[in-house]
């Protein structure tokens, strides 16, 4: 496992109208996934390979961000009432706001950001933190596997399974094994959807404001204000990317204890059944879910996974269109309901209205995040574990 970073950065510097959403976000960073992972048998017996296809390569994540220069791009007015228009972000914002030579009391302007060598160098730097993320997401998934491998050898397969389930376990590491590991085409899937999930910890940066300006600096000449963004720290990866926050699947204390309770479960009724979750089922959130709690209160809470919404049951983010949002999802549960669409052996898709209707037929939608994806009848789709959910009564 590589815990030093040389990583092609593959970085385009970019104007404002390549930027979606500036002067909101100065650079935009996106994780590039393989198309597959696969543990298989190795050429000798008794041992495992893990790859991926096409082969893992950091400099394919895309990574864009602003460039030098001065950037006109809104208008704002002052009035006796106070600033409309562009300028009312930065003033609510909380973080500090210096005028120079002084807040004008009235007047329409335009904006104008200026970008210095020393500010597209810390977008830059910025961008390269989720970057790094991204690499610190395949260690703890790809590459923690794939560096225990050597030490697993066995008589047999299942000898070196067992050998890898064992040492991930003393590890403490076992949100990387599948829910039934002796199945080796189990392993692939998983490891992926580790990978994506840890990847998308690293939007916590924008989220906690992170990535934003810790001070904005105005200054009027004539009819235009022009600002500048002062950036404020650096943070390591290891503040964001946390494997703790994933739920393991896999929940035995050891690979015997795993065996015995599949032994167990052959002669019972599956998890599902017990919960009376079936197709059709109308539930709510369980008290285990506890109003869905944060994810900075993980293990207990909802994982970032679990805070999906999906346009359609499909639980590969990258195919079809979907948002995290907490409020909503929790919003409806607690208060409104949905309805179950398909169970698995651990999870359960619930199908969800995000709206609320009006008597005269009119709508609205639960959060403006939702309202974004564009929901087919307002309904989206979230995956929950079992035991967050019970049967509305
Ligand atoms: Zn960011």
């Amino acid at each position: 496992m590589s815990t030093e970073y040389h990583l092609p950065h593959n970085y385009t510097t970019a104007r404002p109208e390549q930027l979606p959403a500036f002067p909101k976000a100065l650079g935009v960073s996106d994780h590039w996934t393989p198309s597959a992972i696969t543990l298989a048998a190795g050429k000798k017996p008794g041992t495992l390979t893990l790859t991926s296809a096409p082969p893992y390569d950091s400099s394919q994540h895309q990574s864009f961000g602003i460039g030098v220069g001065t950037f006109q791009f809104d208008m704002a007015t002052r009035t006796s009432k106070g600033w409309g228009g562009g300028m009312v972000r930065y003033l609510q914002s909380g973080r500090p706001c210096v005028w120079k030579p002084e807040e004008p009391k009235e007047g329409s302007f335009h904006l104008a950001l200026e970008i210095s060598a020393e500010d597209a160098a810390a977008v830059r730097a910025s961008e390269r933190e989720h970057i790094e993320d991204f690499q610190l997401a395949w260690d703890r998934s790809f590459g923690l596997v794939s560096g225990l491998l050597p030490t697993c050898s066995a008589d047999s397969t299942q000898g070196a399974i067992k050998a890898l389930v064992t040492r991930l376990i003393a590890m403490e590491a076992a949100y990387v094994i599948p829910a039934d590991p002796d199945e080796p085409g189990n392993w692939g899937p998983h490891i992926l959807k580790v990978y994506k999930a840890l990847c998308a910890h690293s939007y916590k940066r924008d989220d906690k404001g992170h990535h934003s300006p810790i001070r904005y600096e105005f200054t009027v000449h004539e009819k235009t204000i022009t600002l500048r963004f002062a950036f404020g720290p650096r943070h390591p990866s290891t503040e964001f990317v946390i494997p703790g926050e994933i739920s393991p699947v896999f929940t035995a204390a050891s690979h015997e204890e795993y065996v015995q309770a599949k032994q167990a479960a052959a002669s019972r009724p599956p998890a599902a059944a017990d919960a009376r979750l079936d197709v059709g089922t109308v539930v709510v959130w369980s008290d285990a879910a506890r109003d869905g709690r944060l994810f900075e209160d993980y293990p207990l809470g909802l994982s970032i996974a679990e805070q999906t919404i999906h346009a359609v049951p499909d639980p590969d983010p990258d195919s079809q269109r979907w948002v995290v949002d907490m409020p909503a999802i929790n919003g409806r549960l607690h208060f409104e309901e949905g309805t179950v669409v398909a169970v698995n052996d651990t999870h359960t898709w619930v199908r969800i209205d995000f709206r609320d209707h009006e008597d005269d037929g009119s709508f609205t939608w639960a959060t403006p995040k939702v309202a974004q994806l564009g929901l087919p009848d307002g309904h989206g789709y979230v995956c929950l574990r079992h035991h967050l959910l019970k049967p509305k009564t």
